[in-house]
């Protein structure tokens, strides 16, 4: 019998019967597809039929293994996470983390773990993934010889490199064995953590499994841009120790060498088939358990799902397909019929700067096949397109250099491309999408989402942004690459149904803020007056909320004045208005700017003291300054004459503008800074502060690759490397936390900073109003590319009017609450009554927490006032009632 063939099996056995209560479905092994096993399972199990147990041997839930490389550049392990945590607080799961299942007793359905426990099931599911191969080389057990695995493996990884680093007091040498994409990103992760490395590839070319010659020598080209070197064609014969005992030398069956410091092995993965085998279940010819297409093993109790799947005949090393896989178990544990639909083993490398993709028959090895090559060699570009012998239907296809196409080309696999197949690899068409994608086309391969669904969640489903489609669809929600693609999707299924994707900002508005923008600057307008005249719906419009703090805003930036000066002070809105934050009780905080979070101990006593006197609550905040709360409206000028005098300036708390730059303490005093992070800190927090922009922008410099000042949370971070500084964009906090991504690398100080007068003066021109940089970079044709493209090679031909603007702003910055208070009708603003300017607002009332004041609930006010409560400070005329 044949258990690879479905027609020779028994029938499939009914999975769902339940004499008595839930039955017991038991998955060995924590990865990413038990986690979308459970998660499917739950979201289709209405009825609770099953209870579901799943055994890790890693000692935390499931974590996506994809984003793996990522933990080198700032990631923490839960930044990891995969999915929704209350996965696995439903009484219907249990995760039992840190306990290897090591044996499988088919006739009593037990599973026995390392801890000596038994677990019953009515159905397995054997998800253990595979593990790295390490190849039988002497010396493969030397310290500082990694794989690349899991979170321990690169963990122990970084922590080897760090030490390193310290103990020479020079870069780190690494070597990446295995060309393939894993050692690829291995390579660029030994890069992030400022080690050298050098790629030995057994084969004639990077990525062999995935590109054709021609493609991996462009890939080559582009690698060593990135400075890292690259052997083909070379065996690795000897791992040789240093003095240490650690891995110091390669040794190669060409009679090469090459010292090293640490080795990344990363040639290869073997099915985690151990168990099955073990149980007498049958193993593929490389490995895995065999299984048909339902996912089912030769033992109607046991399925096997992932990577440890051997299934039509392989075992498939991503991602994707482990989650159809997991769907089809969950259908068939329910009663349904589905059956796997074969891998889509497109693959894109994840490596900044190194844009390769390869999709379906990459190598023409369809009978007939036509290849089309388009290459440029100085650009490093390679794109090759597998066509069926009319040339007609797209079959597969390389792109190393320039993936843009990827997105569009991938879902049309297998289907006839509408007009001239060499017009998607010109460089002139690059960029353009093609629409005309088929209903049934996958567009996103990781969540198996098609075209139409996408199309129904803006028809049926009345999604009219990409959250809400990315919400209801699950499309563009694990590796991302697809999220261009559903973006043009939703938009025109919106137009298509005659919903106009409106730019106006508003009823007075009918543009954009970046068209705005632009017709402000060009035209030269200077006030409000002017705009709405040229550009208003109605000429003699008054405005409202939303374009009046955009016009404020635009205008600080093409026309700098003080934000309280004449018609401007009526637009701000009401933080700015009085150039402080509003608080819940009515009273107002104060934030002296703190550059780069280095304050004078003389600072500090200054704000020290003003606290004290004005009795106000003081809090560190996040980005390294101190706010001081409760401040009534009549004392803000108060306050900021002392904080003036004492040398502080407006910190910009309450502005769409620059916040903060937050730095660590750098090469100056930390063992491990490679760069004066501190320094620079102050440098850019100085060139930026007063920057009005779409909304507020944060900075981070951190002194090395520890990244202690958080940097990548931030729109823009720069974390020291050994040669300059890298650049990273597009970070946030907030409802939608986004790590900010690679922009450029080991730049040296000027060009840091021109890069970044260039990236922020781009993001204030274009950015709608209230965009962060993240989901600005996301708009911007071309995406983080496209920025790249406008601020590092001047696409746009702008550079030299963004370096103009910005230093039009450094020139003309001057500190708002220092000019208030040099004048008098400014400060008349900073009155509690307007008609009663020196009585205070005895609506504010405090009591005494933690050794300071904090606004009174109502509780506490109502037992004030009718005399059973304890004390409560009420607002007074002087500072004595408060203190
Ligand atoms: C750095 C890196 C980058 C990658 N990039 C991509 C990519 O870009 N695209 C892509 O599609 N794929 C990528 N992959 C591959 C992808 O991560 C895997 O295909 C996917 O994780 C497979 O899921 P799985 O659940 O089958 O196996 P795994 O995620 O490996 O999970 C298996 C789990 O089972 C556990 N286990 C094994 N044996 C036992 C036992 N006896 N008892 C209990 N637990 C056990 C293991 O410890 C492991 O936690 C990448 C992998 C790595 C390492
Ligand atoms: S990030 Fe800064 S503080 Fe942290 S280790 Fe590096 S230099 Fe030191």
């Amino acid at each position: 019998m044949d258990a690879n063939d479905p027609t020779d099996r028994p029938a499939p056995p009914d999975l769902t019967s339940s004499p008595q209560g839930p039955r017991q479905l038991l998955v060995v092994g924590g990865g990413m597809v038990a986690q979308r096993l459970v998660e499917a399972l739950r979201a289709r199990d209405a009825a609770g039929a099953w209870r579901v147990t799943v055994l890790a041997e890693e000692p935390r839930a499931p974590y996506d293994r994809v984003a793996l490389t990522s933990y080198f550049s700032g990631r923490r392990a839960s930044d990891l996470a995969l999915g929704d945590e209350s996965l696995w607080a439903d009484p219907l799961v249990r995760l039992v983390r840190g306990d290897a299942a090591v044996g499988i007793d088919r006739e009593s359905q037990t599973v026995t773990t390392a801890s000596g426990r038994s677990w019953r099931y009515d159905h397995l599911v054997l998800a253990t993934g595979s593990s790295a191969s390490m190849p039988p080389i002497p010396g493969n057990d030397l310290p500082g010889v990694f794989v690349y695995r899991t979170l321990d493996d690169v963990a122990a990884l970084r922590g080897w490199v760090e030490e390193q680093a310290q103990r020479w007091g020079r870069p780190v040498r690494g070597a990446v064995i295995g060309g393939g994409l894993l050692g690829l990103e291995a390579a660029g992760a030994l890069q992030a953590l400022g080690a050298r490395s050098t790629v030995i590839q057994f084969g004639s070319h990077l990525m062999s499994a995935q590109v054709d010659l021609g493609g991996g020598q462009a890939l080559r080209r582009l690698i060593n841009q990135l400075g890292v070197a690259v052997r083909v064609d070379t065996a690795t014969t000897h791992m040789r120790p240093n003095r240490q005992g650690a891995v110091g030398r390669l040794e190669f069956a060409d009679g090469g060498r090459l010292d090293v410091d640490v080795v990344v092995v990363a040639t290869g993965v073997t099915p985690r088939d151990e168990l099955a085998r073990a149980a007498g279940l049958d193993a593929g010819p490389r490995g895995g358990v065999v299984v048909d297409d339902t996912c089912l093993s030769a033992d109607p109790a046991i399925s096997a799902a992932g990577e440890v799947a051997c299934i039509q005949g392989a075992c498939i090393g991503l991602v994707a397909p482990g989650y159809a896989m997991a769907e089809v178990v969950v259908d068939r544990l329910l009663g349904g019929a589905a059956t796997f639909p074969g891998a889509d083993t497109a693959t894109k490398l994840k490596l900044a700067g190194v844009d390769v993709a390869s999709f379906g028959d990459a190598f023409a090895r369809t009978p007939g096949a036509l290849e089309i090559v388009w290459a440029d060699p100085v650009g490093g570009v390679y794109k090759k397109l597998v066509l069926s012998d009319d040339a007609r239907t797209l079959l597969g296809g390389v792109l190393v250099g320039d993936a843009s196409e990827y997105a569009s080309l991938r879902p049309m696999l297998g289907r006839e491309l509408p007009g001239d197949p060499a017009a998607y690899l010109l460089p002139q068409t690059s960029g353009e999408v093609r629409l005309e994608l088929p209903d049934d086309a996958t567009v996103c391969s990781c969540n198996n989402v098609t075209a139409g669904t996408i199309r129904a969640a803006v028809t049926d489903h009345d999604c009219t942004d990409l959250p809400g489609v990315k919400a209801c669809t699950k499309a563009g929600t694990s590796c991302g690459s697809c999220v261009p693609l559903v973006k043009k999707l939703m938009t025109a299924e919106l137009e298509k149904a005659g919903v106009t994707v409106s730019r106006a900002l508003c009823e007075h508005v009918d543009m954009s803020r970046a068209q705005l923008y632009d017709a402000v600057r060009v035209t030269g307008i200077t006030s409000f007056s002017e705009v709405m005249r040229r550009f208003g719906t109605r000429p003699d419009a008054r405005g409202c909320d939303v374009c009046k703090p955009v016009v404020a805003s635009i205008l600080a930036t093409t026309a700098p004045a003080h934000v309280l000066e004449g018609e401007r002070a009526t637009l701000q809105d009401t933080n700015d208005h009085v150039m402080a934050n509003l608080q819940k009780d009515g009273s107002y905080s104060v934030v002296p700017r703190i550059p780069g979070g280095e304050v004078t101990p003389e600072g500090l006593l200054a704000i020290g003291q003003v606290a004290l006197d004005y009795g106000l609550y003081t809090k560190i905040t996040g980005g390294q300054r101190i706010d001081m709360f409760g401040a009534r409206i009549d004392q803000l000028p108060g306050i900021w004459r002392r904080l003036v005098d004492a040398g502080f300036e407006s910190g910009h708390a309450y502005g769409k503008s620059l916040r903060t730059v937050k730095s660590c303490v750098g090469s100056a005093w930390c063992r491990f800074g490679v760069q004066d992070s501190a320094a620079l800190a102050v440098e850019l927090e100085l060139r930026y502060r007063g920057l009005r922009s779409p909304h507020k922008i944060k900075l981070g410099v951190s002194g090395c690759a520890r990244e202690c000042a958080e940097a990548r949370g931030k729109d823009v971070g720069i974390i020291a490397t050994d040669k300059g500084w890298n650049l990273y964009v597009g970070g946030n906090g907030g409802f939608t936390p986004r790590h900010a991504q690679l922009l450029a690398e080991d730049l040296d100080t000027e060009t840091l900073i021109r890069t970044v007068d260039r990236f922020l003066m781009y993001y204030v021109r274009t950015a709608d109003r209230l965009q962060r940089t993240a989901p600005w970079i996301d708009d911007v044709e071309g995406g983080l590319d496209g920025v790249r493209a406008v601020v590092l090679e001047d696409s746009l031909g702008i550079a030299a009017d963004l370096d103009a603007q910005m230093t039009q702003h450094v020139d003309t910055y001057e500190d708002e609450w220092g000019a208030t208070l040099d004048d008098p009708e400014k400060l008349l603003r900073f009155a509690s009554f307007v008609n009663a300017p020196t009585t205070p607002d005895p609506s504010l009332a405090y009591v005494e927490e933690r050794g300071q004041a904090r606004p009174a609930t109502a509780a506490e006010r109502a037992a004030h006032d009718d005399g059973t409560g304890g004390a409560v400070l009420v607002a007074g005329t002087t500072l004595a009632v408060r203190s």
